[in-house]
This record gives C-alpha cells, structure tokens and sequence, in this order.
C-alpha cells in the first residue's frame, strides 16, 4: 500500500493539482490529506471539492476549523484571520458541510496522523522546542505520526534509548526499535525557504517514507489572490516560500 500524504493546502488549487498529477505518476493507492485545506488561498471551494471526492481521509486544520466558525481566530495573525473571513464569505454549502465532519486523528494499525500534535490535537500547538518534541513522541499511540501545521518539513526521530535526532524528512527508513513523528510540509504555502509544493509518499510494504517538491504555476495563484483582494504579504509570502 502507497499512500500519498499531503498536507496545508490552503487554498491553493495550482499546487494541488501539481501534487496531484506527480502523486498519480507515482502511483499511489490512496492520498490522505492532514487538513489546513482552505485559508490564504484563493481557492477554498475548487481545493475542498478535489478532497471531497479523491481523498481516502481528511484531518481537520485549525483553518478549516476557523473557516466554519467551530474555532475561534484569536490565536490567528491580521492576515490570517483577514484570509478566513474572506473564505468564510465564498465557501459554498456542501463545502462547510465537508469541512464540519473532518476528524481531529487518523488512525491505521501502525500509525497516525494529526494535523498539529498527537499530544492535543484540538488545541492546535506547534512543536519547536525540545520538550515539546519529546512530549509528542511519548504522547504517540502508534510508532508513526505525520503532521502539517508549522509548513516546515521535518522528522522527530526517538531511538530505542530514548535519544532524539532531528533529520530532514526526505528519505526515511523505518526501523521497529524507533518513533517517528514526521512533519510532511505544506503543499500551498511552504514555510522553509522553498516555494515549490511538498508532498509525501509512504510505502507500507517497503517501510520507506519520501518527502517530494514540485513547482508550480506561482503567478497564476498571485494573479488569482490580488483579484479576490487577498493581503499583499500572503501574495508575496508564496513566491517566497515563507
Ligand atoms: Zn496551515
């Protein structure tokens, strides 16, 4: 079983269908995507609806949650929260509807996935500091965790002696002795300096996880975002990667 896992797509439907023609290419069996699927972007409704039909699984955001008013936005910065009303005002119908049944976990035999931590999925907290990370790694009820969230990609590895490495999440070998919590990048609003669009490929079988980038059609979502009236500093912040 292959299964692509994408992550913070954000509104953004020319990265989307960029990951999505690259994760058909790969042929995989399914494509899970751990939420953040609307905000910042100019396409709320187009990025729902490809979800809605072709994702096997959806995670709630804490965007996707602000967009349907199930959270508040006090924790969201000017432009964020400026991006949510905007989207709050197109989403259509059966897209709030969608968005409103999104889980908090996904949840297979051996792993799981949350959009921000797996110690406290509902409050929506990033994991940066050291204790943090260990706090998460223990919290974990399987040996792998995906996340999104922070839009920076990353691997928490915890060895069997309980000692942490940080490692980047482009190539990772899955060894039974260790805990994984994996974060997989953003696929329309990457925050680590590179603005192509990051999407992962786990493999059961082989126990092998690769994280991929992708360029896409930039302008033409900047084009798209100054017509919808989108802050300038989410415009800009994409060509970016920021
Ligand atoms: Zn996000």
């Amino acid at each position: 079983m292959k299964t692509g896992i994408i992550s913070d797509i954000h509104g953004n439907f020319e990265a989307l269908k960029a990951v999505l023609e690259a994760l058909e290419k790969e042929k995989v069996d399914r494509i899970i995507c751990l939420g953040d699927v609307v905000g910042y972007g100019p396409d709320p409704n187009l990025c729902v609806e490809q979800m809605k039909q072709i994702a096997y699984a959806t995670i709630m955001g804490n965007h996707d949650a602000a967009a349907v008013n199930a959270i508040s936005m006090h924790d969201f910065n000017e432009n964020a929260r400026i991006a949510i009303e905007w989207t709050q005002k197109v989403l259509g119908f059966e897209q709030v509807l969608f968005l409103n049944t999104l889980p908090l976990v996904f949840s297979e035999k051996d792993w799981m996935a949350v959009h921000a931590t797996p110690e406290a999925p509902e409050a929506w907290d990033y994991i940066f500091t050291e204790s943090q990370i260990v706090q998460n790694l223990n919290a974990m009820e399987k040996p792998i965790c995906f996340i999104g969230h922070s839009h920076m990609p990353i691997a928490f590895i915890q060895e069997a002696n309980g000692d942490i490495l940080l490692q980047n999440a482009d190539e990772i070998h899955f060894e039974s002795s260790k805990k994984y919590l994996i974060n997989v990048g953003s696929v329309g609003q990457p925050r680590d300096g590179d603005p192509r669009a990051a999407y992962g490929i786990f493999d059961e079988e082989k126990r092998h996880f690769t994280l991929k980038r992708i360029a896409y059609e930039i302008p033409k979502v900047q084009e798209k975002m100054r017509a919808c009236g989108l802050p300038i500093p989410l415009i800009e912040r994409i060509a970016e990667g920021w």
